[in-house]
């Protein structure tokens, strides 16, 4: 048995076990092999199915954050096991949780619809704030979308009220597609007003400051 195969064998009776951290632990730092990778997508689709959909967290976020890493080349080799996910994150999804909890579970969810970029950059919006860079001069910016205010601005922003801002406009949700219209229509259906909300100034447009170059801000989100 390897060390992948006794934590899962701990933690899938429940749901809630400190095994779900430590196979997170494993997969997101340590790395796993090749046949544990393989061991454990063909096993999570039995184990949520299993659960309650609102116990279903430490499972389907397990199964998003190793959906991102899986190249186009292998992801057909578990098709079945994508689409088992894929229905068993519907009520999962809309079952109770705050904003932040929500956006982790939105993340997983794109990851396991095969959704490179934000299946594992979705949780960036999450602090309200997204670093990004201009397109045409290439000054680092912040994005902010919070209690702040929403702008655009570069350098310390919080320390130096001189700092220039340039303000955000959201999207007019009705002109959202592909990705943001789907992001966005999955929160809303959740009650999750507040995720869809960030969500408009996300897939919305900023303007540099420095070189007023109009851009949008979701096209300078790359993957890590
Ligand atoms: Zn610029």
């Amino acid at each position: 048995m390897t060390t992948i195969e006794q934590m899962l064998a701990t933690a899938e009776g429940d749901p809630h076990s400190d095994s779900w951290d430590q196979l997170f632990e494993q997969v997101c730092h340590v790395g796993i092999s090749e046949q544990d990778r393989t061991l454990l997508i063909s096993r999570l689709p039995a184990i949520a199915a299993r659960h309650r959909a609102d116990d279903r967290d430490n499972i389907m976020l397990l199964a998003g954050r190793i959906a991102a890493d899986v190249d186009e080349a292998t992801w057909p080799r578990f098709s079945e096991e994508w689409e088992t996910l894929q229905s068993l994150a519907g009520n999962w999804l809309d079952s109770p949780a705050d904003p932040g909890l929500f956006l982790h579970r939105l993340q997983a969810a794109s990851a396991l619809e095969g959704d490179e970029l934000w299946g594992a950059e979705l949780h960036r919006i999450d602090e309200r704030e997204l670093e990004i860079e201009c397109p045409h001069c290439g000054t680092e910016l912040l994005v902010v979308f919070g209690e702040a205010g929403h702008f655009a601005t570069y350098g310390d922003y919080a320390t130096k009220p001189s700092a220039e801002k340039t303000p955000l406009t959201p999207v007019d949700p009705a002109h959202l597609d592909g990705a943001g219209r789907r992001l966005y229509q999955t929160s809303l259906r959740a009650g999750q007003t507040s995720v869809a909300a960030s969500l408009t100034y996300l897939f919305g447009r900023a303007e540099c400051p420095e070189c007023n170059t109009d851009f949008r801000v979701s096209d300078q989100v790359f993957r890590y």
